[in-house]
């Protein structure tokens, strides 16, 4: 008897849960005529940015595509000419394609690129049919010439965290050796000179 009370009791806490939800607002958004707004450092679709003056921003150094853990980026890159010039460096990319069905969405590439080439947006929409239309190439990843130089991260929804501000200002130049410095690895690179500046000086002073 004890034992069927509980069971009833249990019912009808269960039904109470389910009665309370009838006069709440419902939580269904109408995507996609109505979009939620995502967390401010979602990482969506990428783009590749350009310069002010339209030059590609990309400088084919492969740099992304190293850092990648997903093995998601392909690039090939080719020498610019005075007839023929696609960026500031010496090099552009030819061919820049990301596998998007491979990518983990993980920021790496955008965080290693020295000239910020590379960056995530928040689009998130890009289902398809077919296993290819989601090997992204320049042609939909390239900003248009029309459309700008290209949202820079530090524009996106509620910005990015202030640590990463002054290394995105330092990146946001057409000086490639001093953007690569402001990266991770300029800097490690810097203090690994550093280290082996102070190593010599010590070994070459006299005993
Ligand atoms: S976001 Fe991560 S997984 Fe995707 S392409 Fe960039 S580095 Fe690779
Ligand atoms: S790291 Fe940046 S500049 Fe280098 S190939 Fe990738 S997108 Fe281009």
């Amino acid at each position: 008897m004890r034992k069927n009370l509980f069971n009833v009791g249990a019912l009808m806490r269960g039904f109470s849960t389910t009665f309370s939800y009838m006069f709440k607002k419902m939580p269904t958004i109408q995507y996609p005529s109505v979009k939620k707004q995502h967390a401010p450092r979602f990482h969506g679709l990428h783009e590749l940015r350009r310069y002010d003056d339209g030059k590609e921003r990309c400088i084919g150094c492969e740099l992304c595509a190293i850092a990648c853990p997903a093995n998601a980026i392909t690039v090939i890159g080719a020498e610019n000419t005075p007839e023929d010039r696609r960026s500031p460096g010496e090099r552009y990319a030819a061919r820049y394609e990301i596998d998007e069905l491979r990518c983990i969405f993980c920021g790496l590439c955008e965080e290693a690129c020295p000239t910020d080439a590379i960056v995530l947006t928040p689009r998130f929409e890009m289902a398809d049919y077919r296993r290819g239309a989601f090997v992204y190439a320049k042609d939909r990843l390239l900003v248009p010439p029309e459309a700008g130089t290209g949202t820079p991260p530090d524009e996106r929804p509620n910005g990015i965290p202030a640590d990463l501000g002054g290394v995105m200002r330092a990146k946001d130049t057409v000086d490639i050796a001093e953007g690569y410095d402001a990266t991770n690895r300029g800097h490690i690179l810097r203090t690994q000179r550093r280290g082996l500046a102070a190593l010599r000086q010590t070994q070459d002073e006299p005993r």
